[in-house]
Parts: structure tokens; sequence; C-alpha cells
């Protein structure tokens, strides 16, 4: 069993360092807001008082915060991660954040032999709570085999795809294929409303065929009661589309599809639907919010 240090206790960490706990690992746990940790050091989690402290004595620290200042905070700021963590230890970032920012953090630390391995998840709040996580893995090889066995306590689905960043590369083109589920089983669900079909039971229809997905069977309940709550936030959504347009654009990509969700996202946010899950792309499919109004 390992020493893990957790930095983020949000809807996806917070169950993530129950799961390490549930394991039979000795964590320590921090987060800003520091109730969220209370739980967690009932259970036995130590309660650091800095993410350096968290990572004092840590073989591993995993840390799952919003966006990429947010990263680089946590781990390069002030009583960052950075300033505890022991020479040869990990970090396991499990937060959705710009590639690029990964290989910075990996090299400000490569000197002290601390190697990143960036880790995104997919699976929601409800993969988290269950442990059935799928991650998207960037890193060395032998950073991966030490993180590989942290990553089992809360992922069912573990795949390694090159060195630092390309599990945020990954986590992208995920991010990009769900942009388009979201907004079309809203829009369809919407069709199947003004059509007068049962909802629930063409669901389960539509679940055994071509156009079922994640997103179909676990947001449908959602769509049909024009309630969202997080979830997934959509801000949080807008964050990673945002990641995928910019690194696309180096790149020469257009991505056509992922800027209209984004600019449909935009509209939701605008209109103060930000906080709920991406599936209030609902609204948009329904004419609750109109793009460009
Ligand atoms: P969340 O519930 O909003 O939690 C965000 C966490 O980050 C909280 O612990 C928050 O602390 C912390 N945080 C944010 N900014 C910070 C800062 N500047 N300094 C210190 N702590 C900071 O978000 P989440 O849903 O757990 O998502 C976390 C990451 O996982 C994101 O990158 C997200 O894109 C990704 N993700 C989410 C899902 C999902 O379904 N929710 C699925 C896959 C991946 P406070 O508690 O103090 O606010």
């Amino acid at each position: 069993m390992a020493t893990v240090g957790c930095v983020g206790l949000g809807t996806m960490g917070g169950p993530m360092a129950g799961h390490l706990l549930a394991a039979g690992h000795t964590v320590a746990v921090w987060n800003r807001t520091a109730a969220k940790a209370d739980e967690l050091v009932e259970r036995g989690a130590r309660r650091a008082s800095s993410p350096a402290d968290a990572a004092a004595g840590a073989d591993v620290v995993v840390v799952c915060v919003s966006d990429t200042p947010d990263l680089e905070q946590v781990v390069l700021g002030e009583h960052g991660v950075a300033e505890g963590i022991a020479d040869g230890a990990i970090i396991l970032d499990c937060s959705t954040v710009a590639p690029s920012s990964e290989v910075r953090i990996a090299e400000a630390l490569a000197d002290r032999g601390v190697h990143v391995v960036d880790a995104p998840l997919s699976g929601g709040a409800e993969g988290a709570r269950n442990g059935v996580c799928t991650a998207f893995v960037g890193g060395s090889d032998v950073a991966f085999a030490v993180a590989k066995p942290i990553l089992e306590a809360f992922c069912k689905t573990i795949t390694h795809l090159g060195p630092t960043g390309a599990g945020q590369a990954a986590k992208a083109v995920n991010q990009i294929i769900i942009s388009g589920t979201y907004a079309s089983v809203g829009e369809g669900l919407a069709y199947a409303e003004q059509a007068g079909l049962p909802l629930e039971a063409l669901v389960e229809a539509l679940a055994g065929g071509a156009a079922d997905s994640w997103i179909l069977r676990n947001r449908s309940p959602k769509y049909i009661a024009h309630e969202y709550p997080a979830g997934f936030r959509t801000v949080l959504h807008r964050k990673d589309l945002g990641i995928a347009i910019a690194e696309g654009e180096a790149a020469g990509l257009r991505l056509a599809l992922t800027r209209t969700v984004a600019a449909w996202q935009d509209a939701l946010i605008a209109a103060g639907y930000g906080e709920e899950d991406s599936s209030a792309l609902g609204r948009i499919g329904r004419g609750e919010v109109v793009p460009g109004e």
C-alpha cells in the first residue's frame, strides 16, 4: 500500500480519495474549502494544512482541481505540492487541463526526479462515486507503473497512451466526441417530445441500436425531466472545449462541431445555466435558450 496525498476534493476528487482510503492506502487530504475534507478525515484520512503538507511523505500526490491555472497554483504556487513533495515521488494529475501545462510542470520538477503522470478521467460523477472511471494516461513507463495501482482504486479502464501530456490530448478527444452527443441527444429528445412519443420507452429502444451512448443511457432522465442538476458542470465542459479548440487551432484543425457546441454552451452560461450539468444542452434542443440572442 502507498502513502497518497489528495489535493482537490470536489465532485471527482472527494470520492476518489474515499476509494483510496477504502483500498487501504495511507491518505492525506487537502481542499481549498476545508469542510469538504471532513468526511474523509472521519474515515481516517490525515487533514493536511496545504497542498505542500498533503504532498509531504507521499509516494504519489493525486491532484483533481478545475482548470489549468488552478493546477499550476496548487502545484507550483505558494505552499504548493512542489514545496512538499519528496524527490522522486509522483504527481498524478486527474484534472482536465491543457496538455502543455502538464509538460511545463514536469519540466519544472524534472531535476528533482519528480514525475508527472497526467490521467484525466471520464465517467462522470457516478463513475467517481462507484470507482469505475476511465483514465487516459500520459507519463513515462516507470512512473505509470507506480501510478497504476493508485488509479485502480477508482478506475475500471486505464490506458497508457504516451508521454506526459498524452492523457490530456486523449481527454480532449473524449470531450470533442461527447459535446456532439450531449447536443444531439437534447435535440433528438426535443423532437420526440413534440412528436408525442413515450420518452422512457423510446430511450430503451434507442439504447438497443446505433443511437446508443453513455449519455443517452445515463442522462436521458435529466433531459426528460427538463432538470439538469450537476453532474458535470457546463462551465467545466466549456473549459475543456476551449482547450480542444486552442490545441486544434494550433495544429490547423477547425473543429467546426466543437466550436458550435462551445457557442451553445456560451449561450447557456450567459443565460445563467453554467452550473448545470452538460445535459443542459437540452435547453437549446427545446428552444428554451437560443444561441446568438
Ligand atoms: P468540482 O466539483 O467543481 O471541484 C473542483 C475542485 O477543484 C474543488 O476541490 C475546488 O476547491 C478545487 N479548486 C478549484 N480551483 C482551485 C484553486 N485555484 N485552488 C485550489 N483548489 C481549487 O469539479 P469536479 O467535477 O470534481 O472536476 C474536477 C476536474 O475533473 C476538472 O478538471 C473537470 O473538468 C474534471 N472532470 C470532471 C468530471 C465530472 O463529471 N464532474 C468528469 C471528468 C473529469 P473548492 O472546493 O474550494 O472549490
